[in-house]
């Protein structure tokens, strides 16, 4: 017992010279050279060589390694690429902002799509980054019950109650869209105000019978009772609680307001008692959606603690007024509304459980700013500037608890969120002294900066922080269909 003991540490140690002197030996398609890097599921923050080869990481060594091409990246910070659950700018004019802001996966979960496979078709092989979607209740309610909206519903889906008939119809969508590789089920309960509880209830069942998470916008937002975002979040952890399925709560803050602390409360105790519960946030002060959405229905100003002055029109930057928000809303278009308290949104950016994800769509360059400077706003803002936390605590949010988000029900999300060896060579290299957010409420086209180099499954799609779109290098990431 006592020999075998002693033996351990040797073989462990000759084999790690081995796999040092054979990484020396082989010549890499690519090796970043002398990064910080930073990798939260092992903790490892140190000077490192990055060996890429195939697309993967090859090796990860303190000793010089050998590459077809090598890229000096002393000084910056090499983190796994960030993966962002919340990314309804799907084109690539979207992907673009996203591969600036250091982003490498942007899933499509809350809105979702239906049918699935026509999604994931349109945009195989033509993607800058990797993309995925989930099956979406909204699509599938707005498709049975015939609205005419296009994203979201402008009326049949809004109020009307689903007939038994269509909501067996309704729930056969979702299925084929789980079927069809979908990461998950999408809710937005909140702009489809006439679903019933039992509804919601149904589609959670069928989401906890195929072991996906549901990822939910709330029924309500705000504080006024009834119809508070505590009573909504009740709602789903019941459902979860039922059903023994998975729940994922978007946009914490701009639904919870300034009852974000009470509703971050409730979904720790949740978890605690063993409910499988994540949430996150995108770190502005504002939200964006639709005007005609029942968001905006009668008594928005007492719900959201608003009044027309913190209404911003995306399309001209305007102020809003009684009589301009009658106007809009009757020719619908998109809305910014200043609801989110600093201190809010900062308390949700710190938070060691709320993932960053950016709720962002931007369409010919207008839109709100969160889909172009999530990331690098909370590194520059939150990070340097005001030390809310750590630099790993805040990677970790943006890549290892995404992945981890997804992974139980997504196999391929194991080789991402992390720097080792085998994972896919998703990774972002950023100057920690100088990224930052550039876009704004006025002008949101504006790349981030200090993002220096972006890895999409090894090949740049960002590079001395210029994009390169030569490659399209970006992966469907899908769960593998039944008997796969
Ligand atoms: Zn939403």
């Amino acid at each position: 017992m006592r020999k075998r003991l002693a033996l351990v540490p040797i073989v462990s140690c000759f084999c790690a010279i081995m796999l040092t002197a054979s990484s020396q030996q082989q010549t890499f398609d690519l090796v970043l050279t002398g990064g910080r890097v930073m990798d939260p599921e092992s903790g490892l923050d140190a000077v490192r060589h990055i060996g890429i080869s195939g697309g993967r990481v090859a090796a990860i060594s303190a000793g010089q390694l050998r590459g077809k091409e090598m890229v000096e990246v002393g000084g910056q910070v090499v983190a796994p690429g960030f993966i962002d659950l919340h990314s309804h700018g799907q084109t690539d004019e979207n992907y673009r902002y996203k591969a600036m802001d250091g982003v490498t996966t942007a899933l499509e979960m809350e809105v979702g799509a239906s049918p699935v496979a026509a999604w994931y078709r349109e945009r195989e092989g033509k993607a800058l980054v990797n993309f995925g979607a989930t099956v979406g209740h909204i699509p599938a309610r707005m498709a049975v019950l015939g609205d005419t909206g296009t994203f979201l519903p402008r009326d049949n889906a809004i109020s009307r109650r689903a007939s038994q008939d269509e909501n067996r119809r309704i729930n056969d969508l979702i299925r084929r869209g789980l079927d069809e590789g979908a990461l998950g089920v999408g809710f937005g309960i909140n702009y489809v105000a006439g679903t019933t509880r039992g509804e919601i209830l149904d589609v959670f069942e069928i989401a906890a019978e195929r072991r996906v998470p549901c990822y939910v916008h709330l029924r309500h937002a705000g504080g006024v009772e009834p119809g508070s975002a505590i009573e909504a979040l009740q709602e789903v952890i019941a459902d979860t609680a039922v059903t023994g399925g998975a729940l994922h709560v978007v946009h914490i803050t701009s639904t919870c307001l300034r009852l974000t602390p009470t509703c971050l409360k409730m979904i720790e105790g949740a978890r605690e008692r063993g409910l499988d519960i994540t949430t996150e946030a995108y770190p502005y002060t504002a939200t964006q959606t639709l005007i005609e959405s029942a968001i905006y229905d009668e008594g928005w100003q007492e719900r959201l603690g608003m009044s027309y002055k913190d209404l911003q029109w995306v399309a001209t930057g305007e102020r809003l007024t009684a009589e301009t928000f009658a106007r809009y809303r009757q020719e619908g278009g998109s809305v910014i509304g200043h609801s989110i308290p600093e201190e809010v949104s900062r308390l949700a950016a710190a938070h060691p459980l709320v993932i960053v994800a950016s709720d962002g769509m931007l369409t010919n360059g207008k839109g709100h700013p969160r889909g172009v400077g999530s990331y690098a706003r909370v590194l520059g803002r939150y990070v340097r500037e005001q030390k809310a936390l750590s630099l790993m605590d805040a990677l970790r949010k943006m890549t290892l608890l995404p992945a981890q988000r997804l992974e139980t029900s997504v196999p391929m999300m194991r080789a991402k969120g992390r720097i080792k060896v085998g994972a896919d060579a998703d990774l972002t290299v950023f100057d920690p002294a100088r990224v930052i957010d550039r876009a704004t409420f006025e002008s949101p086209a504006q790349f981030s900066e200090g993002i220096s180099h972006v890895l999409v499954n090894g090949i740049f799609v960002v590079r001395e922080s210029k994009l390169v779109e030569s490659g399209l290098p970006g992966q469907a990431i899908r769960r593998p269909r039944a008997g796969q």
